[in-house]
């Protein structure tokens, strides 16, 4: 019982859900008895087009659980069909037990208050005991509730997507995996130094004519409008990509992609799929964005500040549009400058 409690205590003792997951496969191994491997699936991506992303495995032998890179390309991914029984799981929320071989595999859905999103598979060499099952169902329902309150302390409860407060930590982890000075290499070595190093992208998300919007029609309906376009920033964005709501009707998206010309088009596709998109009663809207790419060194406050600077450039120029801070420098119509007071007065 004592050893229960001590993994559940490791359980709710990070706010990180990668470690999270780590520590739910390295529990159930611990807890049940001779289990040949744990691990936990996601289901992820759009409604179609959804792919496993393997969140943590353990295996009998492993000395540290393994996992998909967070920003592992999605076509890799196998897709939800391959594994028909995972998929059963999912979709009737109800635990499933097949022989696997030699072995049993049961099979656990991993629900949060709104969906169910993923499955936690368990190989063991004998059928587990219904104790067994139970004691796992317990401590999911425990990984569940504690899932919901970092949902709570961390996303926007009118959006779901990440609110402001977790910007800073996501940013800097990204800005840690990038080399301290930057490299130069001839043409032909682009590509390679770019799957070396990742390089990462922050772009800023402002609504036009907002407050027209809310005056028309009322705040319930602007409510409305924001939380239809947080629904086409995950349809039009990557899984993996970082989605925030920043407040009022601005929103940021930090990537990683390869080169500037990817980070355009998938502010482009978003932009392009604002504009064609017919919300109720209001009809069309529009965006602009900037975006920029991340520098060693880069604080979250600086970085933010020079797409934004780029953001208030497509206003000017006539909204509807992406800008790219870099561009619009190497153009001279920016300064390099940060700090707010540097920012160009149309
Ligand atoms: P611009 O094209 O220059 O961005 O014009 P805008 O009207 O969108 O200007 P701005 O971005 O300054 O206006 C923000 C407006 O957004 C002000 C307020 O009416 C509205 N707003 C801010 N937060 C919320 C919110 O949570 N809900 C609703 N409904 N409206 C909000
Ligand atoms: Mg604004
Ligand atoms: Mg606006």
């Amino acid at each position: 019982m004592s050893e229960v409690v001590e993994h559940l205590a490791e359980l709710t003792g990070f706010r990180d859900r990668d470690v999270m997951d780590v520590t739910l496969v390295t529990a159930l191994r611990d807890l049940l008895t001779g289990p040949a491997s744990v691990a936990i699936y996601r289901c992820v991506g759009e409604p179609g087009q959804q792919r496993w992303l393997t969140r943590a495995r353990l295996r009998a032998t492993d000395t540290v659980a393994t996992a998909d890179s967070l920003w592992v390309d999605p076509d890799l991914l196998p897709r939800l069909a391959d594994h028909a029984r995972r998929l059963q799981c999912l979709t009737e929320r109800s635990v499933l037990q097949d022989r696997d071989g030699e072995q049993w595999l049961t099979m656990f859905p991993l629900a949060t208050e709104r969906d169910v999103i993923g499955v936690l598979e368990v190989h063991t060499a004998n059928r587990p005991k219904a104790s067994a099952q139970r004691m796992i169902a317990s401590v999911l329902r425990i990984y569940h509730n504690f899932q919901g309150l970092l949902d709570y302390s961390e996303r926007d409860t009118l959006t779901g997507l990440l609110n402001r407060k977790t910007f800073d930590e996501s940013f800097l982890k990204a800005v840690s995996e990038l080399p301290l000075r930057p490299q130069h290499h001839g043409a032909g070595d682009e590509r390679r130094h770019a799957e070396v190093h990742p390089r990462y992208w922050l772009g800023v998300l402002d609504i036009d004519h907002f407050k027209s919007i809310n005056d028309r029609f009322g705040h319930l309906i602007g409510d409305e409008v924001l939380l239809l376009l947080s629904r086409l920033m995950r349809s039009s964005f990557r899984f993996n990509d970082l989605l925030y709501r920043f407040g009022g009707e601005e929103f940021v998206v930090l990537m990683r992609c390869e080169d500037e010309d990817d980070a355009a088009h998938a502010f482009e596709r978003f932009r392009h799929n604002t504009e064609h998109y017919a919300f109720p009663q209001v009809g069309r809207i529009t965006v602009s964005i900037g975006f920029t790419q991340i520098r060693a060194g880069d604080s979250p406050a600086g970085a933010f500040e020079r797409a934004d600077k780029a953001v208030y450039h497509a206003k000017g120029a006539g909204r509807n549009q992406v800008q790219s801070h870099a561009t619009l420098v190497a153009q001279g119509r920016m300064s390099e400058a940060n700090h707010l007071s540097d920012v160009e007065l149309f």
